[in-house]
């Protein structure tokens, strides 16, 4: 099991490979363009060209790379969005767990997959665990890489300054052996404090070119088929806008995000006739179907409001929102079970009303 290629962005790959050859890549850099256009895959294959220890490299072929393919190399992190833990404070054995879980499965999906849901976030827990590894020694090449996709979604936490200090610091002096590239689509959600300690590198569209050989690819084009998109190579091409890999993700999220952007004014308002008519009308949370995605697009909502906040410095705000994310969690618990969504979204718009406003 290995990763899809890497296909286009053969001009930006020619400078990377350049720079690191003349040893001047920034030890913290930030990947940042349009979603779908393969940041993440980028890092990897940047990652893999920073491990690989021959002359003409990423040479492909050397076990490094080999290792790099399929995401086995110990010292080649990528961590991602993920759910939140069940366990309020999960050791780091159970983070490393985890995270092999869900690169197992994108491997086996050639790396291919759709965009984190709106409650998957990188929580503190994750950041301790790799601030354990970034501090020990390479296990096989001579450097170590992380790579953090959807960056924007390291969310504050309340007690928790200290790991976010000591990745502060990390990034702006990582150690002489350390490489950290964050990736993001939205580089204006990413900390203020994180934003201002990387170097910005721009990803930009890929060429037609490159597009359809991307979905020429035997794995790309199961997954296109599975979900159910058309077959004709060049008519992807067109829907793609240059970033193949939106296609994926493009689900209902509008109508979801409307619902969500109804229920958080619900609870902002104040108003209790509002939220009960809001919860036992038609429109917002009758149908079990699409619930859970309204209360992801709901929790995505609360963290863009603690990001806003935390970043003005109205940490009480901050802090209200990350509560808030609490209480749309323990809905969802109750929505996997057999409750009435109706009845989940009267208690919650209630308990969200309180801490919004406490
Ligand atoms: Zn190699």
């Amino acid at each position: 099991m290995t990763l899809i290629p890497l296909y286009g962005h053969e001009g930006l790959r020619a400078r990377l490979s350049e720079t690191v050859a003349r040893g001047a890549l920034p030890a913290s850099v930030l990947l940042h363009g349009p979603p779908g256009v393969g940041k993440q895959r980028l890092a990897l294959w940047l990652a893999q060209l920073l491990l690989c220890p021959e002359p003409s490299r990423p040479c492909g072929v050397c076990q490094t790379c080999r290792y790099a393919m399929a995401l086995t190399h110990p010292d080649l992190h990528w961590i991602f969005p993920r759910p939140r833990s069940r366990d309020a404070d999960p050791s780091a054995e159970e983070v490393v767990s985890d995270y092999g879980d869900a690169i197992a499965e994108r491997v086996a999906a050639g790396g291919l997959y759709t965009p984190p849901s709106g409650s998957d976030a990188i929580y503190v827990a994750t950041v301790r665990a790799m601030l354990r590894s970034a501090a020990l020694s390479p296990a096989l090449a001579a450097r170590k890489v992380f790579v953090f996709g959807d960056a924007e979604r390291m969310v504050p936490q309340e007690g928790a300054e200290a790991a976010a200090n000591a990745f502060l610091k990390l990034l702006e002096e990582p150690p002489a052996d350390t490489t950290i590239i964050l990736t993001s689509s939205v580089p204006g959600s990413l900390l203020p404090t994180i934003r201002s300690r990387v170097v910005a590198i721009r990803v930009p569209y890929l060429s037609d070119q490159a597009v359809l050989a991307f979905v020429r690819d035997e794995r790309v084009r199961r997954a296109m088929a599975e979900a159910e998109l058309p077959a004709d190579p060049h008519e992807l091409v067109r829907l793609s806008g240059g970033a193949p890999g939106a296609l994926l993700g493009r689900a209902d999220a509008a109508a979801s995000h409307a619902r969500a952007r109804r229920l958080l004014e619900a609870a902002l308002s104040e108003g209790s006739a509002d939220r009960l008519a809001l919860a036992l009308g038609s429109g917002a949370a009758k149908a079990r179907a699409g619930f859970t995605e309204t209360l992801d697009a709901l929790t995505a909502l609360l963290h863009d409001r603690a990001r806003r906040a935390a970043t003005d410095q109205r940490d009480h705000e901050a802090y209200a929102a990350s509560a808030a994310i609490d209480v749309v969690d323990r809905a969802r618990t109750l929505a996997q079970g057999n409750v009435n969504p109706q009845l989940i979204t009267s208690s919650m718009l209630g308990e969200l009303e309180e801490v919004l406003h406490g």
